[in-house]
């Protein structure tokens, strides 16, 4: 890796960002917001339009005081039929499911359950196993194909398609000329070899080398006027019915006409209150004819924030909206496989071929990012899906924006690695303590079957307190053998070849370990942590081959290389407008995890801690190594039974789900814009390829863009992410996703397109960096200020008739709710009580957890539940999921003769109001009083009442569609927990922040100015 990667993307000097420190230097005018310059580094701003001082003083008129609990009937909850965020698909279907149809959308459009069948995820390969099973019908005769599912609509999702039989084209075929080949072009194609996605395999530097199609001057862009075909062409090869080669020039016009005018409607925040819709905030669709959106990525998968690209920087800069991309390119989902010796991707850009490309003839494609044509193989000729020859636009690869390729060995340097998997044990006093330690070993034992793996799948453990234990686990060895390494300044392996074994082969030896390692430390004394040193061994340990390094850590390091000291003083956790330490004491962890990443290693952290920690320096081991972080505050086993509870779900989620090995990511886009900052957790290798020593299932990445040239000559852009990976069952995999948008030339038709979830968790990830490069205070500035300034550019640019009031399109109508939910988040806020490393993790969650789960750790839902109903209840696996509507987050909406269930992603409550009906008490809860109500309740009892199975479905749905466990606490007015309940009453107005009409007068204030 070049130390020019090293200082840019991922943090410059002593600033330990993967963001913005990419143009380090950069002062922009006081004023400037987030996305008011056209060029990154947006950092060293003073923004000078700040909130007023919180308090009552600074509002004296107006003031909206949240009114008490119970204000009788405040809301009935009227069920409705509720589309929700997008599920953590925990229960596949058998892999030999032919039902789902490989090309349907439907199973991305965000309704979760499918129309048909009881398929709540169609996911074929979630948890346990990684891969699908593959139907290699490579070069098979066709009596093998007979056995095949015969049609397209019956043919199993995951089955790759395979390449052409070896018999060729049918006669009829081969009697007929090809189409006029182009003449080679003038400039030479660069090599096959640039595999750029091969990274560390790459034979060459890849390349982003992009002919605007100079060789081919006489070419009309493909979107406004495509070839006819010939006749004859007509009849052989015909058109596909749906392309990018379609797009005729009224395809503005088309979006235009299309445009919902909901989006634009006009509403006076000040004057309308209930904003929320009655089911889950949707993603707008992008205004493109319905053929070509049909096709388009899920956006669950690839979304914009804004879903009409402006067609030049100073438009998009008019907007004040922030443009960028947010993905969660391995989420479990069902996808088309494709087994190809010859992957067809443009031989300039790479790109590879997508449904938005266009057919100049049907032995020609134009790239939809660089514009140039190439010619369509022979092999591509044949599609696997109809078994026919002549038809490349039917093939899968034209036909779904998300496909997997099976990738050939051009795409390795070296042989895929196996599954390996080493485990990093903190086994001092406090450690074992905690109780931990069991958890992990009988979760371990419980899943060893399921880690994802094939028989090449290695496994290794390492404990450590001020010195290092080794366990050597070769077969043949009556029980495994413990070696410790006290020299930890000069660590070295001991036995290097057996310290990593087979887990087929050592299964018993491993199992053996397992079940004594708790009992091993039981009495020790050792209180040092010398996580440094270990982790150094464990990177030796791993570093031949790659894998997954799973370290547990229950303090603060204090010995050998990587030792901290405590920066969080109690006085910090006073309302502070700045919080200090929020960017490492080290760089150790930083410089080891680049190491790691070097080596495909990546370092997976889960920190239980009832003490601080200092996340801040050891999270960069997983941030640079692209691993994942766990928190669990003050974790004890049997004092916090929830946070137990919790550990072990997301334990098994952890052993058990999907991984793909020595990855990396590109992301390209249509010539004429450009990525600059990545959010997430991974290290940038060249401009736009992602160094992923692991990819998981759970991962969330985000990068903001400019637009470098002006777009006038397109009518759409598209944007393709390329994953390369490892199985774990030792495959190079390519999975590609591909989002088509429309370009627009005004400000309104931007506005239209305006995601505000998407807008919300580009600013989150921005602020985080804002906050570690400049200061919190600054962070928070920046984010109001991108509330005001968008909402001053809709009233100046885009209302044609000014009105009193704070307006804004309906489309951003939730859009200063959600930068309030932001300030009030356990990342940004300013009040008392918030632990240092708690802050730091809140915003290591919102730079890497997918849009829709991070959306409800910013603004929980809030349900009431004690009078549910099967009124537009969802149908699910034979299950009936009610769905009650999501109500505001303030205490007005609270009503002590009810119960209401408040969803905050990791945690729900469920409140009991004093006067809740006797009813809900005993057929759910199981008690004769609200008195009797527990004051630390974690589980509803499974009582055989119709109030209790409905409740309990809603519970166990909404946890079902999220990759981690939330904890549950039944609490009342009197329980500790009551606190953090209504912290999240978002709208209402707290010690130290303001309430949603104060924030909008102070809005309204400033743009008014
Ligand atoms: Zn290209």
């Amino acid at each position: 890796m070049s130390s020019g990667g090293f200082a840019s993307q991922n943090g410059a000097g002593g600033s330990y960002t993967n963001g913005p420190s990419q143009n380090p230097v950069g002062v922009y005018p006081s004023n400037q917001s987030f996305m008011a310059p056209p060029l990154p580094g947006y950092m060293n701003s003073l923004p000078t339009k700040g909130p007023p001082p919180a308090g009552p003083s600074c509002y004296s008129g107006n003031r909206h005081q949240p009114s008490p609990v119970g204000t009788p009937g405040a809301l009935p909850a009227s069920p409705s039929h509720r589309m929700g965020p997008p599920q953590a698909s925990a229960t596949p279907p058998p892999p030999s499911s032919y039902s789902q149809h490989p090309q349907q959308p439907s199973s991305w459009s965000g309704v979760t359950p499918a129309p048909a069948g009881n398929h709540v995820s169609p996911a074929p390969y979630a948890s346990g196993t990684s891969t699908p099973p593959v139907f290699q019908n490579t070069m098979q005769p066709p009596a093998a194909l007979q056995h095949a599912p015969p049609a397209l609509n019956v043919m199993a999702p995951h089955q790759p398609y395979g390449p052409p039989p070896a018999f060729g084209p049918p006669a009829a075929m081969r009697g007929t000329p090809p189409p006029p080949v182009p003449p080679p072009t003038a400039v030479p194609p660069p090599p096959l070899a640039p595999h750029s996605e091969a990274g560390l395999y790459l034979a060459q530097p890849a390349q982003m080398n992009r002919p605007t199609g100079s060789s081919y001057p006489s070419l009309q862009p493909a979107y406004h006027s495509p070839p006819a075909p010939a006749p004859q062409q007509q009849q052989h090869y015909p058109q596909p019915s749906v392309s990018a080669a379609q797009l005729s020039p009224s395809l503005a016009a088309m979006s235009l006409q299309s445009q919902p005018p909901e989006a634009l409607r006009v509403v006076n925040l000040l004057q309308e209150r209930s904003l929320l819709p009655a089911g889950a905030v949707t993603p707008p669709a992008p205004c493109l004819p319905q053929d070509l959106q049909k096709l388009n990525c899920s956006p669950e998968v690839f979304r914009c924030t804004l879903t009409s690209i402006p067609q030049t920087q100073s438009l998009l800069n008019k907007a004040k909206l922030p443009l960028g991309l947010l993905l969660h390119p391995f989420k479990d989902l069902s996808l088309p496989v494709v087994t190809s010796s010859n992957i067809v991707r443009c031989r300039s850009c790479r790109t590879y071929i997508n449904p938005f490309v266009s057919f100049v003839d049907a032995r020609r494609w134009k790239c939809n990012l660089c514009h140039r044509v190439n010619d369509v193989p022979e092999e591509f000729m044949y599609n696997p899906v109809s078994r026919s020859y002549g038809a490349p636009h039917k093939r899968p690869e034209v036909q779904n924006a998300t496909i997997e390729f099976i990738a050939p060995s051009e795409y390795m340097l070296r042989p895929p690695q196996p599954a390996v998997y080493l485990f990093v044990l903190d086994v001092s006093h406090n450690a074992v303590e905690t109780g931990y330690l069991d958890v992990v070993c009988q979760s371990l034992l419980d899943n060893l079957d399921s880690l994802p793996g094939d028989t090449r799948t290695k496994i290794g453990f390492i404990t450590f307190d001020s010195t290092i234990h080794f366990y050597n686990l070769q077969e043949g060895l009556s029980q495994p053998q413990m070696l410790i390494v006290s020299d930890i300044d000069d660590v070295f392996l001991p036995t290097p070849d057996s310290l990593l074994v087979n887990l087929n082969e050592c299964r018993e030896l491993v199992q053996d370990l397992l079940a004594s390692l708790p009992q091993m430390f039981s009495r020790t004394m050792e209180t040092q942590s010398g996580l440094g040193p270990a982790l150094q061994a464990a990177f030796k340990l791993l570093s031949p081959t790659g894998g997954r390094m799973s370290v547990f850590q229950t303090q603060l390091p204090t010995v050998g290389i990587g030792a901290l000291k405590p920066r969080e003083e109690p006085n910090q956790r006073a309302p502070a407008k700045d919080v200090q330490n929020l960017s490492p004491a080290t760089d150790f962890y930083k410089k080891l995890a680049l190491d790691c990443s070097g080596h495909h290693v990546a370092v997976d952290l889960f920190l239980l801690s009832a003490q601080y920690c200092d996340l801040s320096s050891l999270g960069c081991i997983s941030r640079y190594s692209a691993g994942s972080v766990y928190f669990y505050p003050s974790y004890h086993k049997q004092h916090n039974p929830s946070q137990t509870e919790r550990f072990q779900k997301d334990l098994k989620r952890y052993l058990t789900r999907k991984i793909g090995f020595e990855a990396v990511m590109r992301i390209r886009c249509t010539k004429g814009l450009s990525m600059h900052t990545f959010h997430g957790n991974f290290f940038v290798r060249s401009t736009d390829l992602l160094s992923l020593a692991n990819v998981n299932p759970d991962a969330g990445f985000a990068v903001q863009m400019s637009i470098e040239e002006n777009l006038l000559d397109l009518q759409v852009v598209s944007f393709q992410a390329a994953l390369l990976y490892t199985s774990s069952k030792g495959e190079r995999r390519i999975r590609v996703h591909t989002l088509c948008l429309p370009v627009v030339n005004s400000l309104s038709d931007i506005f239209a397109g305006a995601d505000v979830q998407a807008i919300t968790a580009l600013l989150a990830s921005m602020a985080v960096d804002r906050s570690v490069t400049a200061s919190l205070g600054d962070a928070r500035d920046a984010l109001i200020n991108a509330a005001i300034d968008t909402l001053a550019s809709y009233r100046s640019s885009v209302l044609s008739v000014q009105q009193p009031g704070l307006l804004a399109p309906a489309c951003l109508r939730l859009f200063p709710l959600y930068i309030l939910a932001l300030l009030k988040h356990k990342a940004f806020r300013t009040s008392a009580g918030t632990r240092l490393d708690e802050r730091v993790f809140a915003m290591c969650q919102l730079k890497c957890q997918p849009l829709a789960y991070l959306m409800l750790m910013v603004h929980p839902s809030l349900y009431r539940v004690d009078n549910l109903s099967d009124e537009g209840a969802l149908n699910v696996s034979d299950r009936t999921i009610p769905q009650p509507r999501a109500l505001q987050l303030s205490v007005e909406k609270l009503n002590r003769d009810a119960a209401f269930l408040m969803d905050c992603g990791t945690v729900m409550y469920l409140w009991i109001g004093r006067n809740c009906n006797p009813v809900f008490l005993t057929q759910v809860l199981g008690v004769d009083s609200y008195a009797a109500v527990p004051l630390n309740m974690n589980q509803l009892p499974e009582l055989d009442t119709a109030e209790s199975s409905r409740i309990r479905a809603l519970i166990d749905w909404l946890r079902e569609r999220r990759p981690f466990h939330p904890v549950l606490h039944i609490i009342r007015d009197e329980s500790p927990l009551k606190a953090d309940f209504m912290q999240n009453m978002i709208e209402d107005l707290s010690e130290s922040a303001l309430s949603y009409y104060e924030f909008l007068l102070h809005l309204q204030q400033q743009i008014c100015k």
